[in-house]
């Protein structure tokens, strides 16, 4: 795989970054088969048809994956939602992994500037944990619930789809990915359970990096 990766970026394109763990790591809290599937074939799916809409218009290569996604209105009309839909794709996806760790690991509270800062937007961690709760849970249909920065300021919010917060000019700090692919082998649906369980596999201290490299 990293082979396959080396020689894809060398061509211009964009890439699906392995897993910084196992299919099985996040285990009991997400499943193997899910984590096999909405890495190997949904995520991959996304960098494939992003490569295909850009290969539309080869200068595009040329810009990162970011800038693709800030500059969405810009992008060209025939291949506008395609970038949408599937740079957005590979953009929550790269992330979602890195936030994620296995339990142990992953899980607890924050610490540092990140805990203070969460403390001072929402009063506490757990009145923090129940908006991003809410967020995931009310989001109706495919998306994803954010914790973000913008105008250097903590937010909460879902967007539908594949919908960046880099589409808005916000900057993604966490994301939880609530598409049915990202849960319904295991917890059907249930996806307040889900939401339950994720919060022993979040990465704390790769959510704090994202934090501070983004303020
Ligand atoms: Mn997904």
């Amino acid at each position: 795989m990293a082979a396959t990766a080396t020689a894809a970026q060398q061509a211009g394109k964009h890439a699906l970054p392995p897993l910084p763990y196992d299919y099985g790591a996040l285990e009991p809290y997400i499943d193997s088969q899910t984590m096999q599937i909405h890495h190997g074939k949904h995520h991959q799916a996304y960098v494939n048809n992003l490569n295909a809409a850009l290969d539309k218009h080869p200068e595009l290569h040329q810009q990162t994956l970011e800038q693709l996604l800030r500059g969405i209105n810009g992008i060209a009309d025939d291949i506008r939602i395609a970038v949408r839909n599937n740079g957005g794709g590979h953009h929550n996806h790269s992330l979602f992994w890195t936030i994620m760790a296995p339990p142990g690991k992953g899980g607890g509270e924050p610490t540092g500037t990140l805990a203070d800062a969460i403390k001072k937007t929402f009063g506490d961690f757990a009145k923090f944990k129940e908006q991003l709760a809410s967020a995931a849970t009310t989001r109706f249909g495919s998306g994803w619930a954010w914790l973000a920065l913008a105008g250097g300021k903590l937010e909460i919010f879902s967007t539908a789809n594949q919908d960046s917060p880099l589409m808005d000019g916000k900057v993604p700090v966490l994301g939880l990915d609530v598409w049915e692919h990202a849960y319904y082998l295991k917890y059907q649906n249930r996806r307040p359970d889900y939401v339950a369980a994720w919060w022993n596999v979040v990465n704390w201290p790769a959510v704090a990096t994202r934090f501070e490299a983004t303020r």
